[in-house]
């Protein structure tokens, strides 16, 4: 499957299929320094996939191999520096094309750096998760500070996305299931219909592991998300819908310390109870309880804390203006809506959400 962005310049491929690295020997003959920045942990999982990619240069290009972990202390300045500073010590020119192999985090940091070194080279993304169909499209990159996730960064487009669905095989449920919240928010941004068909293909645990027809919907997933960002590729609209679950599910993910879809699917429940508040909407709490507790989503880490902790992070968001905490809210299914809420509402839902887990 493949299908092109359509900006109105500098488009771009995403390529998903089994193998699709096998496209990067064309897509490469164009540079002078080849630079692979590598996930460890994938690296390790498949081997031999990673060989196939750095097999994919020539003899007469430079080919440069850096290794990241799989984690958030990549996403740093003082790997951002150290890595930056290898590059520039290597002499690359600006005939580079810098390639991420691995999740969101070593998309979004090889991102900004690709973005920034020698005031920006070509990148190619390599995502290797499933929440990374979410984050190496759109052309967000960037990495952490002490005050926050994501805060420093640019918007900067790849020059193609290979998803090579071999890499997901060895994955483990919990980043399967991190990474379906964001693919199963897509849907919830679609509509009804989207809804229904993503629930069915997998109503549990076992046919989510199995990974079955997931192609299909990463697919569309993609293509959500992609129709959004084209529209408002800087966020000052529409971009914004696809934080849907993510204001509460910033703030459980940071005080939980739990993986990212789990505190978005987390997020989206919230919302859920918030909109029934505000919105009158009567969406069917134990059907979103019973389906995520069926997918084994750590609903319970919600028991585990006071509402104050979680307003203190909401109230810290970035996406908040001069008049308080904005969510997105879904009026129904499909037909999202940002609006202020504000702290009694917020209390109110997290309370009623405790009720429902206990
Ligand atoms: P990640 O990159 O940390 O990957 C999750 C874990 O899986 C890591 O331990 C990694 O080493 C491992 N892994 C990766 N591929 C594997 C494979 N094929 N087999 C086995 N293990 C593998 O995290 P993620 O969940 O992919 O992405 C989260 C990051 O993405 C966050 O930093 C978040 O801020 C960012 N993000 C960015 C955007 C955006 O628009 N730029 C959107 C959403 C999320
Ligand atoms: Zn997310």
């Amino acid at each position: 499957m493949e299908l092109m962005t359509t900006y109105k310049s500098n488009n771009y491929p995403i390529i998903i299929k089994n193998n699709a690295i096998t496209e990067l020997t064309e897509l490469l003959k164009p540079y002078r320094d080849v630079v692979f920045i590598v996930d460890k942990n994938v690296e390790f999982a498949l081997p031999e996939k990673i060989q196939q990619a750095l097999s994919s240069t020539s003899s007469e290009q430079f080919t440069h191999i850096l290794k990241v972990e799989g984690n958030e202390t990549t996403k740093t300045f003082a790997v951002y520096q150290h890595i930056i500073e290898e590059l520039l010590e290597q002499s690359i020119t600006r005939n580079t094309c810098i390639i991420a192999i691995g999740g969101g985090v070593t998309g979004d940091f090889a991102g900004f750096v690709a973005a920034t070194i020698l005031r920006g080279v070509d990148f190619i993304q390599v995502p290797t998760t499933i929440l990374a169909h979410d984050s190496s499209v759109g052309g967000k990159v960037g990495i952490n500070t002490p005050q926050g996730k994501n805060l420093v960064g640019a918007f900067y487009r790849p020059t193609a996305v290979l998803y090579d669905l071999d890499f997901l095989n060895t994955l483990p449920y919990t980043e399967i299931s991190s990474g379906y919240a964001e693919v199963y928010k897509h849907a919830l941004l679609n509509g009804e219909e989207a809804q229904l068909e993503i629930e069915t293909a997998f109503p549990d645990k076992k046919a989510l592991e199995s990974l079955v027809s997931l192609d299909k919907f990463l697919l569309k997933g993609i293509q959500t998300k992609l129709n959004i960002v084209i529209e408002d590729e800087h966020e000052q609209g529409k971009r914004k819908f696809l934080n849907l679950g993510h204001t509460f599910g910033h703030a459980i993910e940071y005080n939980q310390k739990i993986p990212h879809g789990h505190a978005v699917m987390i997020g989206i429940l919230y919302q859920f109870m918030v909109a029934n508040e505000l919105l009158n909407t009567q969406f069917d709490i134990m059907h979103y309880i019973n389906y995520f507790k069926n997918l084994d989503y750590p609903l319970e880490k919600v028991l585990d804390t006071n509402f104050e902790p979680l307003l203190a992070l909401m109230s810290k968001d970035k996406k908040n203006d001069k008049s308080g905490i904005q969510m997105v809210l879904l009026k129904e299914i499909g037909k999202p809506k940002v609006i202020h809420v504000n702290n009694e509402v917020l209390e109110k839902s997290f309370a009623t959400l405790q009720n429902y887990l206990k």
